[in-house]
């Protein structure tokens, strides 16, 4: 298992605002409830790889299954399912509209100031920055708002084969996209009257595992089961 950091929109976007909707928590900041998550996943001790950005999928024939290949930049992986959970994708900031935006990108225009090193010690007191002849300087400063716009892409998935409706992947009732074995659930997934919330997440990613051993067992009848009266098997897929 590798740990790298895990950026997801609570963490990215909200880290220091409060939930109040996410049921059994009275109120949580997004970055506890980002903690206590993965906290939650750690302790079955999965297989994670992290900070790796998933850029391609095809299948592979054996002479047992059909499996799926997922490409990253650091190597591939196989697996007979998939779910996909990719929530709003790439973040990238919003370009100016204006066609010779692009000819003065880095020399003037800049969408994100460079911040190389920040400095303070109880709390931050300055940062170094790099303007566009590449020279730093340092500046003291009693606070750092970074409000830098971004604009939301679906990223490598785009290219997949997966049908889509508005940069969001289509699922069925039971969570099911458009290609065999693959699942989505979570902000990327839509449906009709979907609402992109954590809790339906929460819901819909208990539903594609579900729907992903249906697909990798059809011989059996998949049973559910309460993780307090039954407790957590090892995993056996
Ligand atoms: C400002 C704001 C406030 C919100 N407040 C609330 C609230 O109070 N209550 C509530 O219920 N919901 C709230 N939401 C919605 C909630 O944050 C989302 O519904 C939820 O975070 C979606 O979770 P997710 O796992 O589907 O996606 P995300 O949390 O976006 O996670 C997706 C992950 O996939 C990664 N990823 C994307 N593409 C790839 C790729 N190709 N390869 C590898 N990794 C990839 C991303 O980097 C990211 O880590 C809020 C949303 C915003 C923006």
């Amino acid at each position: 298992m590798r740990r790298a950091s895990w950026m997801s929109s609570m963490t990215a976007l909200y880290p220091e605002k409060f939930v109040f909707d996410v049921f059994g928590l009275p109120k949580i900041l997004a970055r506890d409830l980002a903690k206590n998550l993965e906290e939650q996943a750690f302790q079955f001790k999965p297989d994670i790889h992290l900070g790796e950005l998933a850029t391609n999928l095809r299948y592979v024939e054996t002479d047992h299954a059909k499996l799926i290949e997922v490409t990253t930049a650091s190597g591939t992986y196989l697996s007979r399912a998939l779910i996909i959970t990719s929530g709003n994708g790439i973040i990238t900031p919003r370009k100016l509209p204006n066609e010779r935006a692009d000819e003065f990108e880095g020399k003037g225009i800049i969408y994100a100031v460079q911040r190389d090193e920040l400095h303070g010690h109880e709390r931050l007191e300055a940062v170094t920055v790099r303007d566009w002849r590449q020279n730093l300087h340092k500046l003291e400063i009693d606070a750092l708002l970074p409000m830098i716009g971004f604009k939301i892409n679906l990223g490598p998935l785009a290219k997949w084969g997966l049908e889509l409706e508005d940069k969001h992947i289509k699922v069925d009732a039971r969570i099911r996209t458009n290609l065999a074995g693959v699942f989505a659930a979570g902000d990327v997934a839509t449906f009709d009257d979907k609402i992109k919330l954590i809790a339906t997440g929460f819901a819909e990613a208990a539903m594609a595992v579900k729907s992903a051993l249906e697909y990798m067992h059809p011989e059996q009848k998949v049973k559910m089961a309460f993780s307090s009266v039954s407790g957590v098997p090892a995993a056996k897929i």
